[in-house]
């Protein structure tokens, strides 16, 4: 059987897998390393944009493997079947092995679907994208189950159809905004959203390979996902949302299964779905953007196994080290179970894959050389670029008074259309930060968050629009 040996092999062409070689690249070059990647395309962060000292804005790139490849770095497209960390050893699917000094894990997680029934559909990766495009240009109703910012995306973006959005929250995009923020929010959703001609140019640019093959099993999508994509349906209207507030998806059922209890059956669906609140609707897709599950079903042929967190995320500690030796992981199949800095915790999104495998890059080639490595600063705060219905949205910190219980409070700014500000105080310090629109505030409360200010006599200027602050902290 051929056997190649590296002394760092890498599991996965995502954003975190990626971020590893390429670390790997810079910091020993002279050591070979392998990734292994299910996906005939892998993924790349490029024109990194510093908006502050941890802040930063970047592009997606999907790319084929071989612009990754460098003289020391192989990529070789062929998932990984089985680890044998007695004898420090890979096993691909094709059979090849790879011996490995150093292992990292980066495969990423699988969506989290409510059901198997076939109009239920996961967005994960291009080619779940490529499939819904298609079934959306035949839909008149689409079910979006799910508060988080794919489901958000979605509604923002899919025009044609009308929408029913189920979420189990009493406000939109519970997971990175409150309510305050979310009302800011329902006037782009009660006004039909806006039309692609009066939508702001996207900063950031995506590019695709043209012509790549999709298979599934591929990286998870980065941001801007959905502008490559025509998400029209059948109608013309450009959009319909009716927002199913405090419910879940009790049962998905094909037509036969409807009967009284259902209080509904206005017309022939192909599937319907049952909340909780009792209603049920029919439609001709149900998307299911509830989250993802970490891909940590890795199998063993010494009998060792991964210990998996709660939520099935392989366990890392501060070296981003599993409890297996010598074998690390990153990205969203980890779970950092160190003690977490009190304005950090883990979300699985594109700039924590991207930290965490860079970093794991320095923690592997420490290992190696057996030498100690400091924490990555980027762990000391939690930070997150996106843009939600065309507003850039900047979160930092304890945003949603995470950890804070009820002691702490908010102050605010709005500006209907234009801006909101929510900064969360604690004892006169600040906490986090949600920033929408084009504040320019970003670094002056990153500098507030981390160093802890007393602001107790600033609190009322803070937002003061005819204040600068951030003159005043310079
Ligand atoms: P992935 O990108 O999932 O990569 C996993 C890799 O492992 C893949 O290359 C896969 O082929 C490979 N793999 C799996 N199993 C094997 C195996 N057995 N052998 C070899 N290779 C294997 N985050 C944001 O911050 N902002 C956003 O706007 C945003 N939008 C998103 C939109 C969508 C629709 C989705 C699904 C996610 C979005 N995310 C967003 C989340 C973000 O994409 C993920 O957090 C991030 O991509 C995770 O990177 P990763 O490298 O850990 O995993």
């Amino acid at each position: 059987m051929e056997e190649q040996e590296a002394s760092f092999v890498i599991i996965g062409g995502g954003i975190a897998g990626v971020s590893c070689a390429e670390g790997l690249q810079c910091l020993c070059p002279e050591e070979k390393t392998i990734l292994l990647t299910a996906s005939p395309v892998v993924k790349r962060v490029t024109n990194v944009v510093p908006l502050t000292k941890m802040l930063a804005k970047f592009d997606v790139e999907e790319i084929t493997p071989d612009s990754v490849e460098q003289e020391s770095l192989i990529v070789i497209q062929d998932p990984v079947a089985s680890i044998n960390s007695s004898n420090h050893t890979v096993t691909s699917i094709s059979g090849r092995i790879f011996r490995y000094k150093k292992l990292c894990v980066c495969t990423g997680g699988v969506p989290r679907l409510i059901s198997t029934n076939e109009h239920v559909i996961g967005i994960r990766d291009t080619e779940s994208v490529a499939s819904f495009q298609k079934r959306v240009a035949n839909s008149q109703r689409i079910v979006v189950v799910g508060n988080g910012g794919i489901a958000t995306e979605i509604v923002y973006e899919l025009t044609g159809v009308e929408i029913v959005w189920v979420i189990k929250d009493n406000h939109i995009s519970a997971p990175f905004i409150d309510p305050g923020a979310a009302e800011f929010f329902q006037d782009s959703l009660k006004q039909g959203k806006l039309k692609t001609e009066d939508k702001k140019p996207i900063k950031r640019k995506v590019y695709t390979v043209s012509g790549a093959e999709t298979v599934s099993g591929g990286a998870a999508l980065g941001p801007d996902w959905h502008t490559n994509y025509n998400l029209h349906g059948k109608s013309s209207f450009k959009s319909k949302v009716n927002v199913e507030y405090n419910c879940e998806v009790s049962a998905v059922l094909n037509p036969e299964e409807v009967d009284e209890s259902c209080k509904i059956v206005d017309e022939k669906w192909p599937v319907y779905v049952k909340l909780t609140n009792g209603r049920t609707y029919g439609c001709d897709l149900i998307v299911s953007a509830t989250g993802v599950v970490p891909n940590s079903d890795i199998v063993f042929t010494d009998g060792k196994q991964f210990d998996l967190a709660e939520d099935k995320g392989i366990r890392v500690n501060e070296q981003m080290e599993t409890n297996v030796m010598d074998i690390f992981a990153a990205g969203d199949v980890c779970t950092p179970v160190w003690e977490l800095a009190p304005h950090w915790f883990q979300m699985r999104l594109w700039t924590q894959a991207h930290q965490m495998g860079s970093y794991v890059a320095k923690t592997m080639h420490a290992s190696l050389i057996n030498q100690p490595v400091l924490q990555d600063f980027c762990f000391e705060l939690f930070t997150h670029v996106t843009n939600f219905f065309g507003y850039n949205v900047v979160i930092l910190g304890l945003f949603n008074a995470q950890k804070l219980g009820q002691n702490y409070s908010c102050l605010l700014r709005v500006t209907p259309g234009v801006e909101y500000l929510k900064i969360v105080m604690k004892e006169g310090r600040m906490q986090g930060a949600v920033l929408i629109g084009d504040t320019d505030l970003e670094e002056m409360c990153e500098n507030l968050i981390l160093n802890q200010l007393d602001l107790t006599n600033l609190e009322n200027d803070l937002l003061n629009p005819d204040i600068d602050m951030d003159d005043y902290f310079d």
